[in-house]
């Protein structure tokens, strides 16, 4: 038989408590531990449910189906992406873009605070669960900026994905109850911007 491929749960490149206090450790345990874990348990399940109905030839609510798969995925690799692109304030986390990446941020937007305002009007509209993303557009040369409901809804196809922001309330409730704003507003002290840059760079060649 062939090994099972299916998702797990990896490690976070810090401790819990390393993003206090912008995020908590009790915050970002129950967020690792509990929510990401269960889109690697929900992509797990609908691949199971798929392989069952082809071993037993059954039938299959393939809209339904594949809708989950989708927002199981969508949120795995969203949260992926999201512990990379963090880093403790002070010790890689902070500050401001440099290099090309720096250069392509003001090319579009005019200035960092510019691209900051827009993200974080992009982050605190939400409507609902969702993320706030900055993208590449290969074809353009251009960094620009999605605003994805869910893990999976408004993504722009193919895109490269630099830097994303979980506004779900299950990513702040705890510490800052129901205050997005406040939350978006603390993720600045501890965006990893050398991660960012480095996948900005992958792109560019
Ligand atoms: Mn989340």
């Amino acid at each position: 038989m062939e090994p099972i491929k299916l998702y797990s749960l990896s490690k976070l490149p810090y401790e819990y408590a390393a993003l206090a206090p912008y995020i908590s450790e009790e915050q970002l345990k129950l967020h690792h531990l509990k929510h990401h874990q269960g889109y690697v348990t929900g992509a797990n399940a609908v691949l199971e449910k798929l392989d069952k109905a082809r071993k037993d030839n059954a039938d299959l609510d393939l809209k339904a189906t594949l809708k989950e798969l989708s927002f199981h995925i969508g949120g795995f690799r969203l949260h992926n992406r999201f512990w990379e692109n963090l880093a403790p304030a002070g010790k890689g986390g902070g500050g401001a873009p440099k290099g090309a990446l720096a250069q392509a941020i003001d090319g579009e937007f005019g200035k960092f605070e510019r691209f900051k305002k827009e993200f974080t009007q992009t982050a605190t509209s939400v409507e609902g669960s969702g993320w706030a993303i900055v993208t590449y557009c290969e074809k353009t040369q251009r960094p620009l900026i999605m605003q994805v409901e869910k893990h999976n809804v408004n993504i722009i196809p193919g895109f490269a994905i630099l830097l994303v922001l979980d506004v779900w309330e299950h990513a702040y409730y705890l510490d800052y109850k129901n205050d997005r704003a406040k939350f978006v507003e603390s993720f600045w002290n501890i965006v990893n911007w050398d991660m960012v840059s480095r996948r900005f760079d992958l792109q560019k060649k």
